[in-house]
C-alpha cells in the first residue's frame, strides 16, 4: 500500500478509548479520522472529524463506511471478523488483517496459534461441557482457571478453581455447559509483563517490556523497567515479534506473559492491538503506541522508541474519576476518556508518573 498523504482518511472500527486516543494522534499527524461504531455518543466519536452509529452486522452502512476511507483499522478484538471482510470487499485495506481478529478472538484459536508457532503457554483443555470439568482439572494438576473461549475481558468469564468449594464448582460447570469454554491451568507466575510490538511493511520496532499488576483481573499499573532480567526482557520482544510475523500484522500488537519462578515465560493472551499496557508510551518514549499504530496502518516509516524516563502507569477505575481534578496538578500526564458516567470499575482514565531520569 502506498503511503497515505496527510488529509486522508483512516477509518477506525469501535469507538472506545483506544479509538479515542489513536484518533487524537491521528489528527496530529494531519489525519481525518472516521469512528465505525454501534453505540452512540462513543469517546472516540467525539473527537474525530467523522462517525457512523451502525451495527457490526450492517453490510449497507460498513460498505459506504469502507468507501469513505483510504484505510480502515480496529481497536478492539472483538469487531466481527465478517464486518473486517466487508470492509475489504468494499475494496478497502484493513490493517491489521481479519487474521489477527480470528487468532485472538477464541482462547483455544490463540493458545494453540502460540503454541504452533513455538511460544509456550500454560497448559490448557477445551471444553465442550461442564462434565468434563472434573476430569479436565485433575490432568492439569487440580488448580485451574475456567474461561469462556469468547468475548472475556479484565478478567470478565473466568472462575478460579483452586480449592475445593462445591458452589465454586457448580457455578463452573455450568458455565461450561452454557459456552464453549478453556480450562487454563494455574500458572504460579512471579510477576506479569508484555512486550507492545510494532509491524510495518519495513520490519518491526518493540518497546520495551512493562511489568504489569492485576486486581481481580483489571489492570491496575504498569511500571517500566520491568524488574527481571535483560534475558527475559528480550526473550519477551523475540515472542512479540515473531507473532507479529506469524499473522503478518500490520500495527500494533500486545502479547501478555508470565514470568514464572527461574524466568521462563509463559504467554498468556495476545491483544491485535494498542493496548492499556502501553499507556506509558506516548509520554516516555520519543514515539508512542498510538503514533506508531497510526504510521503503520499509514504506511509510513516507525518511530524510533527510545524512553526518555523511568514510569509508572495508574488505571483510574469507574468512580475514582471523582478525585481527579483536584489529584493531578499537570506534573503527572493525566488521560481522561471522557465516558459518560462513571461505570464501576470500568477504565475511565490513566495517570503516568515520571519515576527518574535515564542516564
Ligand atoms: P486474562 O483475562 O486471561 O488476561 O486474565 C486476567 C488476569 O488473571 C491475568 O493477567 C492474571 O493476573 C490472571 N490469570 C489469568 N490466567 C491465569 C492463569 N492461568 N494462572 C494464573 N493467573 C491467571
Amino acid at each position: 500500500m502506498k503511503a497515505l498523504a496527510p488529509g486522508s482518511v483512516i477509518g477506525i472500527l469501535g469507538g472506545g478509548q483506544l479509538g479515542r486516543m489513536l484518533a487524537l494522534e491521528a489528527a496530529r499527524l494531519g489525519f481525518d479520522v472516521h469512528i465505525f461504531c454501534p453505540e452512540p455518543d462513543s469517546p472516540a466519536g467525539r473527537v474525530s472529524a467523522r462517525q457512523v452509529m451502525a451495527d457490526y452486522d450492517n453490510l449497507e452502512a460498513l460498505t459506504v463506511f469502507a468507501r469513505d476511507c483510504d484505510v480502515v483499522t480496529y481497536e478492539f478484538e472483538n469487531v466481527p471478523v465478517m464486518a473486517v471482510e466487508a470492509v475489504i470487499d468494499a475494496g478497502t485495506h484493513v490493517r491489521p488483517g481479519a487474521k489477527s481478529l480470528q487468532v485472538s478472538q477464541d482462547r483455544l484459536t490463540e493458545k494453540t496459534f502460540l503454541n504452533e508457532i513455538g511460544i509456550p503457554t500454560v497448559a490448557f483443555r477445551a471444553l465442550e461441557t461442564g462434565d468434563h470439568l472434573p476430569e479436565a482439572l485433575n490432568e492439569l494438576g487440580g488448580a485451574g482457571i475456567l474461561k469462556t473461549r469468547r468475548a472475556g475481558y479484565d478478567g470478565k468469564g473466568q472462575i478460579l478453581l483452586r480449592d475445593p468449594d462445591p458452589d465454586t464448582s457448580a457455578r463452573a460447570k455450568a458455565l461450561a455447559s452454557e459456552v464453549p469454554c478453556i480450562l487454563e491451568a494455574f500458572a504460579p507466575f512471579e510477576r506479569e509483563i508484555s512486550a507492545v510490538v510494532t509491524r510495518s511493511e519495513a520490519g518491526t520496532v518493540a518497546f520495551e517490556p512493562s511489568e504489569n499488576d492485576h486486581d481481580n483481573g483489571i489492570l491496575r499499573c504498569s511500571s517500566v523497567p520491568a524488574n527481571t532480567t535483560d534475558e527475559v526482557r528480550s526473550v519477551a520482544i523475540d515472542a512479540g515479534t515473531r507473532l507479529a510475523e506469524a499473522l503478518d500484522h500490520i500495527g500494533v500488537l500486545a502479547l501478555e506473559f508470565f514470568v514464572m519462578p527461574g524466568g521462563d515465560l509463559l504467554a498468556n493472551e495476545l491483544a491485535p492491538r494498542v493496548h492499556n499496557s502501553g499507556h506509558w508510551t506516548p509520554d516516555a518514549c520519543d514515539t508512542g503506541q498510538f503514533e506508531q499504530h497510526i504510521r503503520a496502518v499509514a504506511g509510513w516509516p516507525l518511530g524510533p522508541v527510545t524512553r526518555r524516563f523511568d514510569v509508572v502507569m495508574e488505571n483510574i477505575l469507574g468512580p475514582e474519576i471523582e478525585a481527579v481534578p483536584n489529584a493531578y496538578n499537570g506534573a503527572d500526564r493525566l488521560v481522561s476518556y471522557g465516558k459518560r458516567g462513571a461505570p464501576d470499575r470500568r477504565k475511565v482514565a490513566h495517570v503516568t508518573k515520571r519515576i527518574t531520569l535515564v542516564r
